[in-house]
């Protein structure tokens, strides 16, 4: 079969969990580039089904938070005259509104913010490092966009074998090929665990994380 605008494709089947169990001391959350540019209505490149990730995502942090578990955000961060500007144009500048962190899901003093410049959370930053010196074995990985920061970030992680995951209502992509593609690929490639929910995902324990409020 075939569309105008190219082959009709099935997706094929991906393997979905209802409910995981997850240790909080060797459990981090990675929020990825939840920031106006992209979630805000008024953003650059907004991703208008990432809206509706934002209340699950907020749910995820605060247990995270009330368990002590690692918590990472990543904000994607250029400088003028960044290469990527001539795919996408020009968006989340250092300094401007478009490159904040939405206010719901605002990082705490202390928690921990990773800027980065390219699509995978682990190029060119502390990321690995602050996963392997603090033990963590499972990446919980949500936010957006599904099929170009969290998927590069998920590959990335899981290529250094450290096992993840994600939550259906806590990533969103431009289209349902593209997100259901990052599914695909997450399941299938890299091994990781998809939930249904995000609130599905519990943590176990205490972790170790320990937020510094000043
Ligand atoms: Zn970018």
């Amino acid at each position: 079969m075939s569309s105008p605008n190219g082959p009709m494709v099935k997706v094929p089947r991906i393997n979905v969990v209802e409910h995981i169990v997850l240790p909080a001391e060797e459990s981090a959350v990675v929020i990825v580039d939840m920031q106006n540019d992209f979630v805000n209505p008024k953003g650059k490149l907004f991703v208008p089904s990432a809206v509706k990730t934002i209340k699950p995502i907020r749910g995820l942090l605060e247990r995270a938070r009330k368990h002590q578990v690692m918590t990472i955000f990543t904000q994607d961060t250029h400088y003028p005259n960044d290469p990527e500007f001539s795919i996408w144009g020009e968006h989340v500048v250092k300094g401007s509104w478009g490159w904040q962190i939405i206010d719901e899901l605002a990082p705490l003093p202390g928690e921990i913010v990773v800027e980065k410049t390219r699509y995978d959370g682990f190029y060119g930053t502390p990321l690995d490092d602050l996963l392997r010196s603090n033990n963590i074995r499972h990446v919980v990985v949500v936010g957006t966009v599904a099929n170009i920061c969290v998927l590069h970030t998920i590959a990335s992680a899981a290529l250094r074998w450290y096992k993840v995951y994600t939550a259906m209502d806590s990533i969103s992509a431009l289209n349902d090929f593209d997100y259901y593609l990052a599914l695909r690929q997450i399941d299938f490639l890299y091994k990781g665990t998809i939930v249904k929910k995000a609130e599905n995902i519990v943590f176990e324990g205490l972790g170790i994380w320990r937020r510094q409020t000043r």
